[in-house]
């Protein structure tokens, strides 16, 4: 019996029941991942006892040589990963990476450039009720509404009016991949900085399946626990000449003690990321997002964008006559896990919108391939064809929850 088990009985069962949801259910869910076994190990570790402020060599408690060690593999190997000349291995999130670099290289009313919300962008991309919007002057770009691409004209005649300090891209529910070049090129025209959160597809750059944002970008933001599959947690990168100003506005910027067992976390995830098997998965994860895009066309389902070039499908569920709110439950009820997001020029408000986003990272690493996007689609057209059918979600459950356990999940079945 584990020490959780024995004397916290109440605790230990509740993530006894989570591993079973994890095990019985498909994870499709675009910005979720398992971590491996290690990383979770690391995630667990005494680490999380000892308080670092500070950096490797200037920490501002004792006791810290074990500290400096991983923090040092961790920034280094962080640094070999993206082919980075600076990183800071210490935010806590993502939104706190952003809040950082906005921090370190912006001044409050400074305007900034960044995606619509409701077209993919996120929160901390000056949503007005987040501390980007409230804090800066955000000016939005958006998809055409033809293509739902992100029109780089467009960009670049809002840039040379708004004339932004920093120009942001990066995305939560965006399909395609971002034009690097053409955004450097805008931010330089206009004299801003460019900053790519590369949160989402962090994990297929470093696995070289996605063009890298780092040689184009001033700054690269990203969380560690989407495609990356690390613990949940945060990274930023950037040029020389800029670390020290990240550094600063990190810690003591907006943040106190780093959390080392994370650190640690990340430092194991980046070793994995580096192996010729990461390369393969990241592959995977695109491959099994195309072949399930086409799956879903065939089955009558319109895409935006008309499909993904990553790991990411955002369906609109408006075509079919029901709501992202709809799809979503329909879906959970049969075992399938995704979530409702708004689409361009959505005509839903955004608490039941019009899409549904789904993704592959999670199901590409519990090994599935082609077959089984094809047998998910099939599940999924039927399913969202008949929202209502108890029937029809309860057949899809049983079958589903049998399918998966087929699949070990990362972590739970190796730990
Ligand atoms: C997930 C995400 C974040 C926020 O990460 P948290 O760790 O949830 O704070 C920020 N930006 C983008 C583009 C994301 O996808």
């Amino acid at each position: 019996m584990s020490a959780l088990q024995e004397r916290d009985p109440e605790v230990a069962a509740v993530i006894a029941a989570e591993q079973k949801r994890q095990t019985e259910t498909l994870e499709i869910i675009a910005s979720e991942n398992y971590a491996s076994a290690a990383v979770l190990e690391a995630t667990g570790s005494v680490l999380t006892n000892k308080y670092a402020e500070g950096y490797p060599g200037k920490r501002y408690y004792a006791g810290n040589a074990h500290s400096d060690e991983v923090e040092s593999l961790a920034i280094e190997r962080a640094k070999a990963l993206f082919g980075a000349e600076h990183a800071n291995v210490q935010p806590t999130s993502g939104a706190e990476a952003n809040m950082a670099a906005y921090l370190a290289f912006a001044d409050p009313g400074d305007t900034f450039l960044g995606l619509e919300l409701t077209q993919g962008g996120h929160l901390t991309h000056g949503s007005p009720v987040n501390f980007s919007g409230r804090l800066y002057n955000f000016v939005p770009y958006s998809v055409d509404r033809e293509t739902e691409v992100v029109d780089m004209a467009t960009v670049a005649e809002l840039a040379a009016e708004a004339k932004p300090r920093i120009i942001v891209t990066g995305a939560t529910a965006y399909p395609r991949q971002f034009d690097f070049p053409a955004f450097a090129q805008i931010a330089q025209d206009v004299g801003a900085l460019l900053l790519v959160d590369m949160s989402h597809f962090a994990g297929l750059v470093a696995g070289g399946a996605h063009p890298s944002p780092v040689p184009h970008a001033d700054i690269v933001t990203t969380t560690t626990h989407k495609t990356l599959r690390g613990p949940r947690g945060a990274l930023a990168l950037t040029k020389e000449e800029h670390g020290a100003a990240l550094d600063k506005a990190v810690f003591p910027g907006t943040q106190g003690g780093p959390h080392m067992h994370s650190i640690a976390a990340k430092a194991v995830a980046f070793g994995e990321a580096a192996k010729p098997e990461f390369q393969a998965y990241a592959a995977k994860i695109v491959e099994n997002a195309a072949t399930l895009a086409d799956a879903l066309q065939e089955g009558g389902l319109r895409l935006v964008s008309g499909g993904t070039d990553t790991h990411l499908i955002l369906i609109d569920c408006s075509t079919l006559g029901i709501s992202g709110m709809k799809a979503q439950n329909a879906l959970q009820g049969s075992g399938i896990i995704a979530n409702k997001n708004t689409i361009p020029y959505d005509e839903r408000s955004p608490f039941v919108t019009s899409g549904l986003r789904i993704g592959t990272p999670a199901l590409t690493s519990r090994g599935m391939g082609a077959d089984e996007m094809r047998r998910l689609a099939a599940w999924i057209a039927h399913v969202l064809k008949d929202p209502d059918g108890e029937g029809v979600r309860e057949g899809v459950r049983q079958e589903v929850a049998e399918f998966a356990r087929a699949y070990p999940v990362p972590g739970i079945t190796d730990a």
